[in-house]
Order: C-alpha cells, then structure tokens, then sequence
C-alpha cells in the first residue's frame, strides 16, 4: 500500500498518522480541526495498563443503581437519547455472559501488555520522550469504610503486567499539602503513567507527522465507499489506495454507511482544570474513590475528571455536573480557580468495551480503529502499530481477530 486516508485526528488519528508516515505511506489526515471536540483532549492522561478487566461485568450491573447521578455517582443516561443507549444496553449485558467477559479480558490484557512501551517508542519518534511520565498512579479513600471495601476489590481484581501496595504514612503526608486532609489510605500502583497533557501529547505527533511530510486536510468525512475514496461535506473527494476509520465515537456513521454494524456510544465524561495550581508535579494522577474524580497534574494546570453520561457525542453539557465536579473538589479542599475551564468529551465505547482494530472482511481496502472507550489515551500506540502492520502487510505483535468489527451482528 502506499498511500491512505486517515478519518480523525483525535490521539489515535494521530497516533496511527505518525507511525504510517514513518513507515513509508503516504498518509493524509482528515479533521474538522475543533481540538476540544473528542475525548482526546479531555481526558485524565492516564496510561492505565491495569484496566484489564473490561467494565461489562455482572457486578457494574448490580451497582448502577447506587452508583446513579441521582445517588451522588457518576452514572447517568440522558432521557432524550433513550433511542441510542436503551439498544446497546441490551448488548452490554449480553456481554457481561461469562465467556464473553472472560473474551473481553484475554484481548484487553494482550493489547495492554505492550502499551506502556509503545508509548515511549512514539514518543521517541515524536521527538517529545518527555510527553511520557512513568510514575504510575494512585487511589486514594478519605474514609475507613471505603479503605475498607475499596482494599478488599483491589485484592480481587486482574492487575495485568501492573503491581500496587500500600502507601506508608509518610507518602499519605505528601497530600496534607494539597487537600484539606490526609487520606485514610491509598495504593501506589507500578507500571503505569501519564502523559504531561494529553494536548500536547496529540499536537507533537500530528508536529512530527506534518514534517514527515504526512498532509493534514481540514474538513469532515461524509461518506466512505469499499474503494477508499472519501467525501467530504465540502462538496470534495479524497481517494488512496485505503482508508482508516479512526474518528471516535462518530466512526459509527461512517461504519453504518458501509453497512457494518457499530455499536458505538458516546459514554460521555467531564471536566474542570484550574491553570493555576499548588499540585505539585510529581504527585502522580490520584483517583478518588468514594468522591468519583481522578486528578492530574500537567503541564497546562489541575484537571478533575468524572461522569460515565450515556448519550450522543454532540449534545450539549449537563451543568449539574460541573456543578458537582466543583463540590467534590471543595469538599477535598483542593486548591482551585474560580473560574476554571469546562469540558465535556465522549469516549467511544463499544458494548463489550474491547476496541474495534482491523481490516474489514467484505471491503479489505477499508480499516478501522475507534471504540478504545476509557483507554483511549493508553491504547493509541499500540493501536497505531498494529494498524502499520496490517496496512504494510507485516503479521501484527498480537492475534487482531478478538478486536474484528464484524463480531457484531
Ligand atoms: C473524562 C474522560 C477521561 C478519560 N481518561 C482517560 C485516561 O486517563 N486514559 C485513557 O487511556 N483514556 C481516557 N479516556 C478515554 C480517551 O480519551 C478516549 O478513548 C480517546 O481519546 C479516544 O480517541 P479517538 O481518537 O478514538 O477519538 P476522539 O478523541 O473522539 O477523536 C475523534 C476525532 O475524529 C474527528 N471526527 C469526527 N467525525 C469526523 C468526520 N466525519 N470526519 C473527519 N474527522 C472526524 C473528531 O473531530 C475528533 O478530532 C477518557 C475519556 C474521558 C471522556
């Protein structure tokens, strides 16, 4: 092959933009250009290769009543997008099954063994080794009680090539500084990061790209044919020898036009960043539990992150959330502006919560790569080696046929 469209540019556009480049094909990258449009940009830059275990489980099940917005957690499902997430409720507990979430996990934990590595190795290719903070991570509980329950599910749970233990008295004393109180507890989790700010990580590929020569066209894919050629809303087409579909959760129209079942969501979350903060930079991204927010410190400032809002990517942002975003970090007693930046972003989420990577079967000059869901972030190196690989007809590091599109009917 030896040239191809790539459909979006949030981090795994970028991701697989840069690597096809630098592998020799000529890659054309087609967005829109609104950067805080996708997930890319909001997340909580967590390079998480602990999240084996895929969150269609029985017991997510069970705790979505306590866990509802309504009884101060994080889950909610927009009443007037009941026609989009009501459908793939009924595929989300079909794959809670078993040996569907036992599949789920086999694919999560292949994919994420190499994650953390392919991150240094684009970043190196980027230019940018620094984009990459090895430090792992923390989860913190404020209350016996949820040190408690939350301890005893850490001690359950798959940790994949990642290892935690528990944070000495003198650790916890570093969040004296930043919160109102120390934390009753916390784990120090090994063998995961954070990017210094997810902007900057997506800016210094697509910067590396463009001086590879890579060309970035601004404009929005309307339609693509099996041929691999791509309409744009401006009236214009792009033709290569094959296309990418890369473009969040907004891939499933794109899909559907192709006749290939999508089952992607927008699994909606927020957030509130304060540009000035006291966090210092070495106190690595700090899950709190029982409050629902992770908070992590970069380059541009404080970020807290929560909500899981089934719905479509292009509604407009609930104010309750922000509002409760805000009470939470108060109630921490985290430094923060009063006037901090607002976001809301949709992660791509298929029902099974495994990515969508491949070539599809009835149209092999069409690949794809979307539905990372809350790894995004992590999975977008790998993911963009795997796809060089197929698109340069090498056999891919891992077994791609438990990520195929076509598992869904
Ligand atoms: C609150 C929150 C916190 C998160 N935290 C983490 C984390 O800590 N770690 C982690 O690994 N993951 C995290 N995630 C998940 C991660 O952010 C996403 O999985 C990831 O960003 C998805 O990237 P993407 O490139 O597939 O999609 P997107 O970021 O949605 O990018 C898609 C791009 O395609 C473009 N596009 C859309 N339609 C078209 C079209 N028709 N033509 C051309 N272009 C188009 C869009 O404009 C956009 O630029 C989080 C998500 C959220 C919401």
């Amino acid at each position: 092959m030896k040239s191809i469209l790539v459909i979006g540019g949030g981090i795994v556009g970028a991701a697989c933009a840069l690597r096809l480049q630098a592998a020799g094909v000529q890659t054309i990258l087609i967005d829109p250009g609104d950067k805080r449009r996708g997930a890319s940009y909001g997340n909580a830059g967590h390079l998480g290769p602990e999240q084996v275990t895929p969150w269609s489980a029985w017991g997510n099940v069970l705790r979505a009543p306590q866990s509802s917005f309504g009884m101060g957690g994080p889950l909610d499902f927009r009443w007037s997008d009941v026609g989009l997430w009501a459908p793939w409720s009924m595929r989300f507990l079909a794959a809670c099954d078993h040996s569907a979430f036992e599949r789920g996990r086999a694919a999560l934990t292949a994919l994420l063994a190499d994650a953390l590595p392919a991150w240094h190795r684009i970043a190196e290719l980027a230019g940018a080794p620094d984009l990459v903070i090895p430090h792992g991570h923390a989860t913190a509980w404020m209350t016996p009680h949820g040190a408690e329950r939350g301890l005893a599910a850490m001690a359950k749970a798959q940790w994949g090539a990642t290892t935690y233990r528990e944070m000495t008295a003198s650790e916890l004393e570093r969040y004296a500084g930043v919160l109102k109180r120390v934390p009753t507890a916390a784990v120090q989790v090994s063998g995961t990061g954070q990017v210094s700010d997810p902007q900057a990580a997506r800016d210094a590929m697509l910067r590396s790209f463009a001086e590879r020569g890579g060309e970035i066209v601004a404009g929005r894919a309307t339609r693509v044919e099996a041929s691999a050629r791509v309409a744009l809303a401006d009236g214009t087409t792009r033709e290569a020898d094959a296309v990418l579909v890369c473009a969040g959760p907004w891939s499933r129209a794109l899909m559907e036009g192709l006749d290939v079942t999508t089952p992607l969501i927008g699994e909606r979350g927020y957030h509130l960043q304060s540009a000035e903060t006291n966090w210092p930079r070495d106190l690595p991204t700090t899950v709190f539990e029982e409050n629902f927010i992770a908070v992590s410190r970069f380059t541009t400032g404080l970020r807290c992150t929560s909500f899981v809002e089934f719905g479509s990517p292009d509604a407009p942002g609930d104010e309750r959330k922000w509002r409760r975003l805000r009470q939470r970090i108060d109630e921490l007693g985290i430094a923060f502006e009063a006037n901090p930046d607002r976001w809301v972003g949709s992660r791509p989420s298929l029902p099974d919560f495994v990515p969508a990577i491949g070539r599809l079967e009835r149209a092999p000059k069409v690949l794809y790569a979307f539905g990372h869901a809350h790894l995004g972030l992590t999975e977008a190196p790998i993911t963009a080696e795997i796809v060089t690989a197929m698109a340069t007809e090498k056999t891919p590091a891992i077994d791609v046929r438990p990520y195929r599109i076509e598992r869904f009917r």
